[in-house]
């Protein structure tokens, strides 16, 4: 299938590492130019080296609305257009009702979910130019809960009111709006995370055990190959939906 992402400009924050750096590599393999809006050095540049020039890293942590401002007129500086944007970068922080403040919660909120709005704002103009794409990456906590993260958890629901309400708001510009919903996936934010408890790789195998299909993590690839078809004209009469990429992990039994 020719996704016909060819020369078209797409933002994606976080999209060094983990599940934005497979979306950004994918993006680089279909002839798409990724702007890649991440921190990361080492695997911004890489991934540079790979598109041979034709990607942009813009090293910044977003965060306010000033960063997001920024990036978006460095990527219009460079290439005068932007066909999509995937909102991508998050953290799961950890800051629960037991374990956290009010402060850490609302900081929680603007670093999970503020720059996901700040981007969509900031490139709406040139989104409505190029009719694009907007992706919104959520996560499986935002409907089952996980214990010891509000503000997260949070943020990744509203990310998929967003998605709905972004969805109807654009219609008129034919920009469509889709969130994308992963649930274990093996990243960097993953590691750390499986790290936190006392036997990490006793907690990992108990984890992919439960997995329905095929009792394994989803590949950081899997993500991304929904996220490509998401973002190009085959999925022409997609919007507004929530999508789970997660081996049945949400929605089956996982008691089988
Ligand atoms: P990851 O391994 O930590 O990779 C995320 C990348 O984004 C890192 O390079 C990180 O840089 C960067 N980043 C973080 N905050 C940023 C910010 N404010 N501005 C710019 N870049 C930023 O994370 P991941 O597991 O791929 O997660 C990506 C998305 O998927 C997140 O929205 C997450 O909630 C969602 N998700 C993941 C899973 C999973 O199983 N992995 C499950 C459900 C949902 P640093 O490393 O320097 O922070």
């Amino acid at each position: 299938m020719d996704l016909q992402l060819q020369d078209k400009v797409i933002l994606v924050s976080g999209g060094a590492k983990g599940i934005g750096g497979a979306i950004s590599r994918g993006l680089i393999e279909e002839g798409a130019i990724p702007v890649i809006i991440d921190p990361s050095d080492v695997e911004g540049k890489e991934l540079v080296d790979l598109a041979k020039g034709k990607a942009l890293h813009l090293k910044k942590r977003l965060f306010s609305p000033a960063d997001a401002e920024g990036v978006v007129q460095e990527a219009l500086a460079k290439y005068g257009r932007i066909d999509g944007l995937v909102n991508n970068a998050g953290t799961n922080d950890g800051v629960g009702l037991e374990k956290g403040s009010p402060e850490a919660f609302l900081q929680s909120l603007e670093k999970n979910v503020g720059h996901y709005y700040f981007l969509a704002h900031y490139a709406l103009e040139a989104l409505k130019k190029s009719k694009g794409a907007i992706l919104n990456i959520s996560s499986k906590t935002a409907v089952t809960g996980q214990g010891n993260t509000s503000g997260y958890v949070a943020a990744k629901g509203a990310q998929l009111a967003l998605t709905r309400e972004w969805a109807v708001e654009l219609l008129p510009y034919h920009i469509r709006v889709n969130a994308l919903v992963p649930a274990e996936v093996y990243t960097p934010m993953y590691a750390t995370w499986i790290q936190s408890f006392p036997n990490p790789e006793e907690k990992l195998d108990e984890i992919s055990r439960r997995v329905p299909l095929q009792n394994r993590m989803t590949t950081a690839e899997e993500i991304a190959a929904m996220a490509l078809f998401l973002l190009s004209q085959k999925a022409s009469h997609i919007t507004g939906q929530h999508i789970f990429v997660d081996g049945g992990y949400t929605h089956l039994d996982r008691a089988l």
